[in-house]
């Protein structure tokens, strides 16, 4: 950004920050053949005015990543804690001044056959990149209900942010895009409304936010608990986490897509409905607006949520 010639990224790799480059793994790592790893999606933002890099939320994506761990069976040989300063200095060793985003994985790393998860070591590693919007949170999506059914929880549970689950996901984001629209939705395995491929929906209807209660095969997303939230806490709107038809989506007021990578973007269309009246709804619109001050360190109260690194 600003026309900097970025010379040298960093990684963190078997317990020590080194060059990318040199951050590799065998190709006979049991996560590589089986999909046997979890990860993490962290966004840190520069804030320019405050010469300020904030990580958002970093305690609660790594206490997720110790949940997706145990479901595993894995070990992430870090404490909490650990993680943080290790995200902390990936920060400053990559003298971050532009919105990045982080890629933590702890992986089966074993160079050994046979699909299982008990007796196989585990490694992990962070990478970072620069990264500004993901999908785009101005323009509204055009969306299409996925003929792919989201994993259920007693196949590969979406609790767990599990590697080998993303083949589910890459299913019907291929699927949608390939077919003119910009993102898909899946409905779970009993027919109702569960997620986006990387990311967790909302609907408005009649001033009231609906979004797919834990038992619809989603992820326990932190933006999805960061939306909730400032609905409730600083805009007074009232949060159904329930069970969603898909025939809801096509009589909503309003739709948008929250994660860490999408931010909060918001929906125009699905199956060819056009939603409300396919313009930037009023709530979206709001919650979007705090979303943003919030993460850039701009919004009083929520220091908690982020950790400045200089
Ligand atoms: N669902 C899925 C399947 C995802 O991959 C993500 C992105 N991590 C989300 C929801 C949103 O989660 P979060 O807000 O924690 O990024």
């Amino acid at each position: 950004m600003g026309g900097q010639i970025k010379t040298q990224e960093y990684a963190y790799f078997k317990r020590e920050i080194v060059p990318v480059e040199e951050a590799n793994i065998n190709i006979k790592t049991h996560a590589f053949q089986y999909g046997t790893g979890c990860f993490c999606g962290i966004r840190g933002y520069w804030n320019d005015e405050k010469q300020q890099f904030y990580l958002y939320r970093l305690k609660d994506h790594y206490e997720r990543l110790y949940q997706s761990a145990k479901i595993l069976m894995m070990n992430v040989g870090h404490s909490i804690e650990e993680l943080i300063d290790i995200t902390v200095s990936l920060v400053k060793k990559n003298q971050w001044k532009e919105h990045a985003y982080f890629r933590p994985i702890l992986y089966k790393s074993d160079l050994s056959i046979s699909p299982r998860l008990h007796d196989v070591g585990d490694d992990f590693a962070i990478y970072t990149i620069p990264l500004g919007d993901y999908l785009d949170v101005e323009k509204g999506l055009s969306c299409r209900v996925s003929s792919w059914t989201r994993l259920a929880e007693n196949m590969i549970p979406t609790r767990a942010k599990a590697s080998g689950g993303y083949i589910n996901s890459a299913l019907a984001k291929s699927e949608a895009m390939l077919d003119g629209y910009d993102e898909a939705i899946f409905l779970d395995s009993h027919g109702y409304v569960s997620e986006g491929s990387a990311e967790n929906i909302f609907l408005v209807r009649n001033g009231k936010l609906i979004t797919p209660q834990f038992s619809d095969s989603i992820l326990e997303g932190i933006t999805r608990r960061s939306v909730i939230h400032l609905a409730k806490k600083e805009l007074g709107i009232e949060v159904e986490e329930r069970s969603i038809g898909r025939s809801e989506l096509y009589v909503s007021d309003e739709a948008f897509f929250c994660g860490t990578g999408v931010q909060l973007s918001w929906i125009r269309e699905i199956d060819r409905r056009v939603i409300g009246d396919g313009k930037l709804g009023k709530i979206a619109g709001a919650i979007q607006k705090l979303y943003f001050d919030v993460v850039m360190g701009n919004q009083a109260g929520y220091e908690d949520w982020l950790t400045p690194v200089y």
